[in-house]
């Protein structure tokens, strides 16, 4: 099967390409159009359990990487990485249903799709006969970096390069990276802030002289962000995990439609929502729920998206974003011509604007709803659910709690609804801590101690861990001098 960039019809690649390389020459990002030939037996999905069925539907969207492989290397990716062998447990939370994304290696959604893409990208490589090493290099706001690590650490033919914002992420999460274990992985920190950060990768990949450099090193530069589709596959899954035990557990005859709540940052969650949707899925409603950057509130409920608003840090740091990278998968699959979505990144690049036209607008709100919720009200909405229900949620998951509840609100839908929960709470045990019982300690780890002595939620042992390990990585460059850095790691 075919991917097409998004932003022309000429620049496709099969499955391996579009892995190995991460970003079409054109900027554009690899998208699979054909659907029809992904549709997925209902029926047949009920009876899998959950390894078999993240590969049926991993294979449905990547099938020229063979269904024998898929088959065997999907499960041996989750097999002993996730706390339970059904590697994303859906838990019934009052009246909604809470999937559980967070039971990896690093406590957050990432290890769905991280824990696959490096065996993606091993096999890309031997089925293309690649024998220069693959270098990824990937710019974090906190939690890709410590899932990408975690995923490269000692797969054969890789290295790996994390950079993050000197500041920018938590206490917890630079522990977390800078303890990495392995052979072929790096951090550093820059002097600046996420965008500068990602920029800086950017510009590394679109540098001929680096380019020229690498391949000279026996080098291959490539992305573990989530515009590559490797990181899409696995992630459709879990939409369907959900639906099957919503089935098992009485809550729904098969064929019935569910919603499901998505805290959102690069639209790349929501997205592959939308590829089960298409894939055959009852999906009624996909709740794009964002924190005060709500850009993509703004642009489903009008259709005009427009980058140019303050910034805001937030509690929900993974979902402050401005630019959300997988948006213009959307624009095409919304009917959007190749030409249309070059056109309306170009705006967006250029002025910081533009306008879907009406009818990708109408298609868009047909399948979507949209809201976002401050750091006050998530607060609140975390102290609420605990006392209620006895159930503990993350900055993130509750920004899409408290969306779901206004937008029931609003138009009385009563569709069983799904929460997708991106984080553990410990990971964020500062500010859970203090939504819950109003103590703000020290540091992120005594808030995880004092957190779990209250509530009685154990800590993920991944992070009781961490105080205990001795930090590898301390470096920190400018942000010009990143692909000089990247050199001097790799080279020889
Ligand atoms: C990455 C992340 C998100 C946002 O997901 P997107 O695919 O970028 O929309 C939300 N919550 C957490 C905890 C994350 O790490």
């Amino acid at each position: 099967m075919e991917f097409y960039s998004t932003r022309s019809e000429k620049h496709t690649a099969g499955a391996a390409r579009a892995v190995l390389t991460g970003l079409a020459p054109d900027g554009g990002l690899y998208t699979p159009l054909d659907f029809g030939s992904m549709r997925v037996d209902m029926d047949r999905v009920l009876t899998l359990d959950a390894p078999e069925l993240f590969a049926e539907i991993v294979y449905k969207i990547l099938p020229d990487f063979g269904e024998e492989e898929i088959k065997r290397l999907v499960p041996e990716a989750y097999a002993g990485k996730f706390q339970t062998r059904d590697i994303t447990p859906l838990v019934k939370v009052g009246d909604r249903f809470v999937l559980e994304l967070f039971r990896g290696p690093t406590s957050a959604f990432k290890d769905v799709a991280l824990s696959v893409l490096p065996r993606l990208v091993s096999l890309a490589r031997k089925q293309l006969g690649i024998s220069e090493e693959t270098a990824i290099l990937t710019a974090t706001s906190g939690d890709t970096g410590k899932a990408a690590l975690e995923g490269f650490r000692d797969v054969p033919g890789t290295r790996i390069i994390v950079f993050y914002p000197e500041g920018g992420v938590s206490d917890i999460q630079k522990a977390q990276m800078a303890t990495q274990k392995g052979g072929n992985v790096r951090v550093c920190a820059v002097k600046g802030n996420f965008d500068d950060a990602q920029t800086g990768v950017k510009l590394i990949y679109a540098d001929d002289e680096a380019e020229h450099w690498a391949k000279r090193e026996g080098l291959r530069l490539s992305s573990a962000n989530s515009i590559n589709i490797g990181r899409l596959a696995p992630q459709a899954a879990y939409y369907f995990k959900a639906y099957r035990d919503m089935v098992r557990m009485g809550e729904i005859k098969n064929g019935e439609t569910v919603n499901f709540a998505v805290p959102t940052g690069n639209f790349g969650n929501i997205l592959a929502g939308e590829f089960a949707r298409r894939m055959g899925l009852p999906v009624g409603k996909l709740i794009c729920a964002s924190n005060a950057n709500n850009v993509l509130t703004e642009f489903i409920q009008t259709g005009v998206y427009d980058r140019r608003r303050p910034f805001f840090r937030t509690a929900s740091p993974s979902m402050d974003i401005l630019v959300s990278s997988n948006l213009e998968r959307y624009l095409l699959l919304a009917g959007g011509s190749f030409e249309l979505v070059d056109e309306l990144m170009r705006e967006l690049r250029d002025k910081g604007i533009y306008r879907a036209p009406e009818r990708i607008t109408e298609e868009m709100q047909k399948h979507f709803d949209a809201g976002w919720a401050d750091d006050l009200t998530v607060k609140q909405t975390i102290a609420e659910v605990w006392r209620e229900h006895k159930y503990l949620l993350d900055p993130h998951t509750a920004v899409a709690w408290k969306v779901t509840g206004d937008i029931k609100a609003q138009t009385g839908d009563n569709t069983k609804t799904v929460v997708l929960s991106t984080a553990s709470p410990y990971k964020f045990g500062f500010d859970v801590l203090d939504a819950i019982s109003a103590q703000r300690p020290a540091t992120g780890f005594e808030a995880m101690v004092v957190l779990s002595d209250l509530t009685g939620v154990p800590i993920p042992a991944n992070l009781a861990e961490l105080k205990e390990l001795q930090p590898r990585f301390t470096d920190c460059v400018d942000k010009t001098q990143m692909l000089a850095y990247v050199k001097e790691v790799l080279k020889g």
